[in-house]
C-alpha cells in the first residue's frame, strides 16, 4: 500500500522514503509542501503526527454535523436579489403525501449513517426511528425557490407529468450534489484521523482520502452538467427530454424513496456502466417510491442523454414476472438509496432473517473497497410486501 502511494501520488514523489517506511525530512525540507498532499507545509502538517493527541470520533462527529447544517439555495437563479425567505429543510420524499402516510406517531425508519450510530452499532446501518419534518431533508433551496420550483409535486397529485417526472430526478439530483459536496469538505476532517497514528498507519488514511477524493471530484463533475441540462429545462419550462417509466401499484407502498443513481446492474446482473470509468460521464437516473390517488408507484425517471444506460435497467425490471416486480423495487430501494424510509408497522413485522438481509442490502457498495456483486438484484426469494402491479405508464422518446 505504501509503495502505490509512494508511486502513484505525485506529492508524495518528493519525498525519499527509506526501507524502514521513514520519510527523510531534514533542514529545509520542512518547508516544503506535505506529502499528504494537503497543500500544507510539511511542518504544519505530518511533521511529527505521530505524537500528537488523537481526535476523539465524537469531535469528528460534531464536525461532520456542523457540515450538513451548511446553507445555499441550489436554484439556477439563486442570488440575493432571487432568492427570498430563509434556506428551509427542503424535503425531498413529500412530507404530507408519502412520509405521513407510513409514519407512526410522526416517525418512520432510516438507515442511520451517523458516525456515533456507526460506532455504537459496530460498523452495521442499522435502521433508526426519525420525525417526518426532518426525514429527507437538506438545506439546499431557500423557502421562494423551494415551493416555487417543486409545487408540480408537492400540491398536485403524482401521475407522473412529464413536468413531475422531471421533477422526480431533479430533486435528488440537487440533493447529491449537496450531500456529495459536503463529503468532499468532510474528508478534511477524516485527514486529521491520523494524528497519533503510526506512520505506516498514515500512509494508508492518506491513501484513502486521496482516492476518495478522486472519486467524489469526478462526481461532482458529474453532477455539475447533469444540473445543469436540468436547470436550462426548467428555466425555459421545457419538459420534452423528461423519460419515465411508472410501475402503479395497488397499495401505498411500504417504503417510500427518492433517490438518484449512476445504473449500474441490471436485475439480470448484467454490468451496463462501468462506475470505476472516471474519464466517461456516466448516465443517470433516479427512483421513486411514492403514494397516489389509486395507491402506490415506482417511477424510474430520467433525461434523454441517460436513455441507454436508465433504458437497459428498466427494461430488465420489466422482464420479470408481474408478480415478482414488486419485490424487485423492495431489493432495488434497499440496495441503492440510502434516502428510503420504512413504515415501523412494517419492519417490526419482518422475521429477524429478512431483517438482517435487508440490512446486508444497505452496506451494498459502502466504502470505495467494496467488491459488488453484480447479483445483487437477482430474486434472493424473499417476499416481504404485499404490492400488486396494476399497470405500468411510460414515455420513452
Ligand atoms: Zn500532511
Ligand atoms: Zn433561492
Amino acid at each position: 500500500m505504501l509503495t502505490a502511494m509512494c508511486g502513484s501520488c505525485p506529492a508524495t514523489e518528493r519525498w525519499a522514503l527509506d526501507g524502514t517506511h521513514t520519510v527523510s525530512m531534514k533542514g529545509r525540507d520542512r518547508n516544503k509542501p506535505c506529502w499528504c498532499d494537503s497543500g500544507l507545509k510539511y511542518k504544519k502538517c505530518h511533521l511529527e503526527r505521530e505524537l500528537q493527541e488523537r481526535p476523539s470520533i465524537w469531535n469528528a462527529r460534531k464536525d461532520v454535523q456542523g457540515l450538513q447544517r451548511f446553507k445555499t439555495c441550489l436554484h439556477p437563479e439563486a442570488g440575493p436579489s432571487a432568492c427570498s425567505g430563509p434556506i428551509v429543510r427542503a424535503h425531498t420524499v413529500r412530507r404530507a403525501a408519502d412520509l405521513s402516510v407510513i409514519a407512526r406517531k410522526g416517525h418512520v425508519y432510516q438507515t442511520s449513517a451517523d458516525l456515533g450510530d456507526l460506532h455504537l452499532n459496530k460498523g452495521r446501518l442499522l435502521p433508526k426511528l426519525v420525525g417526518i419534518n426532518e426525514a429527507s431533508t437538506f438545506f439546499g433551496f431557500c423557502s421562494k425557490h423551494d415551493s416555487a420550483t417543486f409545487a408540480p409535486l408537492e400540491a398536485t397529485a403524482l401521475v407522473p407529468t412529464d413536468e413531475q417526472a422531471l421533477l422526480l430526478t431533479y430533486r435528488p439530483l440537487c440533493l447529491e450534489l449537496y450531500a456529495k459536496e459536503r463529503q468532499l469538505e468532510s474528508l478534511e476532517i477524516a485527514r486529521q484521523g491520523d494524528k497519533g497514528r503510526s506512520l505506516e498507519e498514515q500512509f494508508g488514511l492518506q491513501e484513502y482520502v486521496l482516492l476518495m477524493r478522486l472519486g467524489m471530484e469526478t462526481s461532482l463533475r458529474d453532477l455539475r452538467r447533469h444540473k445543469s441540462r436540468f436547470d436550462a429545462d426548467l428555466l425555459a419550462r421545457d419538459f420534452a427530454e423528461a423519460r419515465y417509466v411508472a410501475v402503479e401499484l395497488d397499495v401505498p407502498p411500504d417504503l417510500m424513496c427518492s433517490g438518484f443513481v449512476q445504473p449500474h446492474y441490471t436485475f439480470d446482473g448484467e454490468r451496463i456502466q462501468d462506475l470505476s470509468d472516471l474519464k466517461t460521464e456516466l448516465q443517470v437516473m433516479s427512483f421513486s417510491l411514492a403514494s397516489t390517488a389509486k395507491g402506490g408507484v415506482a417511477v424510474f425517471a430520467w433525461r434523454s442523454d441517460s436513455d441507454a444506460a436508465s433504458s437497459e435497467l428498466v427494461d430488465s425490471l420489466l422482464r420479470l414476472e408481474v408478480v415478482d416486480i414488486p419485490h424487485a423495487l423492495v431489493r432495488y430501494a434497499t440496495s441503492e438509496f440510502e434516502n428510503t424510509y420504512y413504515r415501523p408497522d412494517w419492519w417490526d413485522g419482518l422475521q429477524q432473517t429478512d431483517k438482517d438481509a435487508l440490512v446486508d442490502r444497505l452496506h451494498h457498495g459502502v466504502g470505495p473497497d467494496i467488491a459488488l456483486n453484480p447479483s445483487y438484484l437477482k430474486d434472493d426469494g424473499r417476499r416481504l410486501v404485499r404490492w400488486n402491479v396494476i399497470n405500468v405508464s411510460q414515455k420513452r422518446c
